[in-house]
């Protein structure tokens, strides 16, 4: 039997009642051929599918496990919230204190919870255009928002990975409004606002790309857009779901924004605030989310929105998330990019490594790290399925797309750094000898 038999027959099982037998696309091995891994617990840095393999984890469900899997505090505080009933319908005490705790970090005045992070960047970009009654949007190729219509357009890796451009199913007329400029081109950008300045809403944009693999914005990029958007009424829309909470305490804005004494009208967030279970939020300037309803007259709701045991979760994350948690995932991740640069290197594989805080992807083929989405696209990612199976093999799991960021939690330690650090050579050799397509 081999040793992922169990995986198999589950993945069939999948197949036959999923389309392509996953809940979201990037799962199914699609760009690196195989049959994914279906995981049956986790723990701390480490995921356990249902042979009974573990696996050293660099996803981290995408983003959101910044502590590492069941947490004992998180765990402890979701069965004691649960117990007690785990949806009103009605104002409840742990979205406030969540709300409470967002607010302190952030340059947000007021919140609202949503379930996810596509919710969050639709909800503010429905804001944006109401406050402003503008319809256009400038978006950047290469950043993804969530699967929202009007700004899947040139999306990123999800969409890259299955080489569809946009996706059918979204009306031209949807994304008429939505202006796609090259990441980190303030020309462009200032060619856009010369033309339409008196018909745009909003710019919204990752606050550091992590959705086409890594890409740094360049220094004071974020704060250009922020002044721009100020000089023609538009509003500046920071999508913090990957970054927030992530790459430092705040999110990628606190970085430099605060030092630099500039803020988004508004942001999104995601994954990390939700810890491990669907929470998300948008917020910002109080002039602008007073328009939302009931305050104002921009329409917005959810069910679930504000969930006890999913803020719950949030807020104890958070809690922990402290300074001494964030430059430990930091040191883990330098080390890491170490030993990969080290093995890369010696056989041969040329390669970039790219980061933004602990985030990080590897570009294959490429000599430097890039700077926008066309740069990305250069890379040799079929360099990549080699490799990513490598690492399966000797028990790492990677993003199983070239265009992933590689996420470290503070649960990361010596004995993950040790694995990794046994599974690099193979794999790098995997690469260096990998065939390019005909
Ligand atoms: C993941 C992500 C989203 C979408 O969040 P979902 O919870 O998957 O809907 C939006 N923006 C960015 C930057 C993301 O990384």
């Amino acid at each position: 039997m081999s040793a992922d038999a169990a995986s198999t027959r589950w993945f069939e099982r999948a197949r036959a009642v999923s389309p392509g037998g996953v809940n979201s696309p990037v799962r199914a091995f699609r760009s690196v051929g195989g049959v994914p891994r279906v995981m049956e617990s986790a723990r701390g840095a480490w995921l356990r599918d249902v042979d009974g393999t573990d696996y050293l984890d660099l996803v981290g469900s995408w983003g959101p496990m910044l502590l590492g899997h069941a947490h004992p505090a998180v765990i402890e505080a979701v069965q004691r919230v649960a117990a007690r009933g785990t949806s009103f319908g009605t104002p409840s005490t742990p979205e406030v204190e969540l709300a409470e705790e967002i607010v302190g970090r952030t340059p947000v005045d007021l919140l609202r919870l949503v379930s996810s992070g596509t919710e969050a960047t639709m909800s503010a970009l429905r804001l944006a255009r109401g406050v402003t009654g503008r319809d256009r949007v400038v978006k950047f190729a290469g950043c993804y928002h969530g699967h929202v219509d009007p700004l899947l357009a040139e999306a990123g890796s999800g969409v890259v990975t299955l080489g569809i451009p946009g996706t059918p199913g979204v009306p031209a007329h949807v994304t008429a409004d939505t202006i796609v400029l090259p990441y980190n081109d303030r020309a462009a950008v200032e060619a856009a606002f010369a033309e339409l300045g008196d018909e745009i809403a909003a710019v919204i944009t990752e606050a550091a790309p992590g959705n086409m693999g890594v890409v740094a914005p360049d220094d004071g990029f974020n704060a250009f857009l922020s002044r721009t958007c100020r000089e023609h009424g538009a509003l500046f829309i920071s999508d913090e779901v990957m970054t927030g909470f992530r790459v430092t305490r705040s999110g990628h804005w606190g970085l430099d924004g605060a030092l630099e004494g500039w803020a988004p009208d508004l942001l999104t967030f995601g994954k990390v605030m939700g810890g491990g279970f669907p929470a998300a939020a948008f917020g910002g300037r109080a002039d602008v989310m007073e328009q939302l309803a009931p305050s104002g007259p921009v329409y917005q709701a959810g069910t679930l929105s504000g969930n006890p045991v999913a803020t719950t979760a949030g807020l104890v994350t958070l809690q922990h998330a402290d300074d001494a948690a964030y430059a430990r995932i930091d040191e883990w991740a330098a080390q890491a990019r170490a030993l990969v640069t080290e093995a890369l290197s010696a056989a041969g594989v040329v390669h970039a490594v790219s980061h933004v805080g602990s985030m990080f992807s590897v570009f294959w083929g490429l000599e430097t790290p890039p700077r926008d989405f066309a740069a990305a696209q250069q890379q040799q990612t079929w360099r990549y399925g080699p490799f990513f199976h490598a690492m399966l093999d000797a028990g790492v799991y990677l993003p199983p797309s070239a265009f992933e960021a590689w996420f470290v939690s503070a649960a990361h330690d010596e004995d993950a750094l040790s694995r990794m650090a046994a599974a690099l050579p193979a794999a790098a050799e995997a690469a260096a000898a990998a065939a390019a397509p005909a």
